[in-house]
């Protein structure tokens, strides 16, 4: 480890894409902080990935937990250079009152919480410049029934990610990627069990995977810095 390597902060890297990104990432010469709120997931990744990875429990919906995790990035790894706004629950469902709290739930987590995040960390970005690469989805270009709530969460951060790109250009590039069906565990959570087993069936012959979305994270990232990819929309082959 070297103190020129650059670090990458990742919420959700206790599973799914913000996992497999931590590990292309640590691949490519970055130092990695692993945000999430299984602490076992992410000290069994840290362990993994080696020197210079951290793992810092932190739930996005708390500030307070989002503050001490930039002051440990900020004293154990001199900084951010990268920041991945990962974290996000995909509650889908007819929408009803009965499913209020998923409701609440997706605001807090996926939209709220990537804001809380980039605004706690957005001093260490732009000191020395950097990059936000915020997963965004299909889901942010399209709406569908059954998936409101989850679809407004995220064209809600595909309208925040671009005036935060005209705000922060040309130091700080904001990516904004959308993928289709990716095979994790994003499906398991939801409440709707008629919903979750749809669902379940179509993320259990999924083709892409989470190592396909980090790479391509991992070659956004690798751009000179006279270049920003400001979005990227990926399906897997047979998605309508
Ligand atoms: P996973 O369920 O595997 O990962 C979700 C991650 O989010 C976990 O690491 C989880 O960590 C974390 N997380 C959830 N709630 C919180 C919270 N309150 N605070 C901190 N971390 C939290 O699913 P994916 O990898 O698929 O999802 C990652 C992102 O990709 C999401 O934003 C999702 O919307 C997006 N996406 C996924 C697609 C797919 O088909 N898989 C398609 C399009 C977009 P922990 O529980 O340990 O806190």
């Amino acid at each position: 480890m070297t103190a020129t390597q650059p670090v990458a902060v990742i919420t959700g890297a206790s599973s799914g894409i913000g996992a497999a990104t931590a590990r292309s990432l640590a691949a490519a010469g970055y130092r990695v902080a692993l945000l999430a709120r299984r602490l076992d997931r992410i000290t069994a990744l840290a362990a993994e990935l080696g020197e210079g990875a951290l793992a810092v429990e932190a739930d996005v919906t708390d500030r307070d937990a989002l503050v001490a995790a930039a002051e440990r990035v900020q004293a154990e790894l001199g900084g951010t250079d990268v920041l991945v706004n990962n974290a996000g629950v995909m509650l889908l469902g007819p929408f009803s009152a009965e499913q209020r709290n998923d409701y609440r739930q997706m605001v807090e987590v996926n939209l709220l919480g990537a804001i809380t995040t980039t605004e706690v960390f957005l001093d260490q970005l732009k000191d020395g410049g950097g990059d936000i690469i915020n997963i965004s989805s299909v889901a942010g270009r399209t709406a569908r029934a059954g998936n409101g709530v989850y679809a407004a969460t995220k064209w809600g951060m595909n309208g925040w990610s671009e005036s935060l790109r005209h705000e922060l250009l040309p130091d700080v590039r904001v990516t904004l990627i959308e993928p289709g069906i990716v095979a994790t565990e994003l499906s398991t959570h939801i409440t709707h069990e008629e919903t979750r087993q749809g669902v379940q069936q179509a993320y259990d012959v999924a083709e892409v995977t989470a190592d396909d979305v980090a790479e391509i994270i991992a070659f956004t990232l690798a751009r000179p810095r006279r270049l920003a990819i400001n979005e990227i929309l990926l399906r897997p082959a047979g998605q309508a």
